[in-house]
C-alpha cells in the first residue's frame, strides 16, 4: 500500500478531502482500515477519532469513483464502537468534499471542547445521549447527520 504522501500527490478522492481538511487546520493521518478500505483520521484530545472515507470505506480511488463521503466517530480505534456523524450529498464532488471537511472540522472542534447540554435532558441522560455517549448537535451545514 502506498503512503499518505504518495496518495496526497495522486488525484484521489482522499487527496482532495485532505487538502480541505488541512485548510481547516486539522492534523490528518491516512490509515489503511482493512481489506481495501482507507480513511482519513483526525485524532481528538480524548483519544477518540473521527474517520472520513467514502460510504463504502474507500477514499483512495479516483475522485470520480467516490459517490458519498461518510464521517464517523470512534470512541476507541475499534471498529465496533463507531457512530455516524455525517453523510455528504452525492451530486457534486467538489461541494460534497468541502461540506465533508467542514463537518469533520465542526465535530472535531465540538468534541475537543466542552460538550453542550442536551436540550431534552440537560445532561441528566436520555435515550439519545445514552446511545451516543454524549450530546451531538446536528451539523449546521447544508447536509444532514444520520
Ligand atoms: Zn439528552
Amino acid at each position: 500500500m502506498s503512503t499518505l504522501t504518495e496518495r496526497r500527490a495522486a488525484d484521489t478522492a482522499a487527496a482532495h478531502l485532505l487538502k480541505h481538511l488541512e485548510a481547516h487546520g486539522l492534523t490528518v493521518e491516512g490509515r489503511d482500515t482493512g481489506s481495501t478500505c482507507y480513511a482519513l483520521v483526525v485524532r481528538l484530545a480524548d483519544g477518540s477519532e473521527i474517520w472520513a472515507s467514502g460510504e463504502d470505506g474507500i477514499s483512495h480511488h479516483a475522485a470520480d469513483e467516490l459517490t458519498v463521503w461518510w464521517v464517523r466517530h470512534y470512541r476507541t480505534p475499534d471498529a465496533d464502537t463507531w457512530r455516524s456523524l455525517f453523510l455528504s450529498g452525492n451530486n457534486d464532488f467538489p461541494a460534497d468534499t468541502a461540506d465533508t471537511a467542514a463537518a469533520v472540522a465542526f465535530y472535531a472542534h465540538y468534541l475537543n471542547g466542552t460538550p453542550q447540554a442536551c436540550a431534552d435532558c440537560h445532561g441528566d441522560g436520555c435515550e439519545h445521549c445514552d446511545q451516543e455517549g454524549t450530546y451531538l448537535p446536528p451539523f449546521p451545514g447544508r447536509n444532514t447527520t444520520h
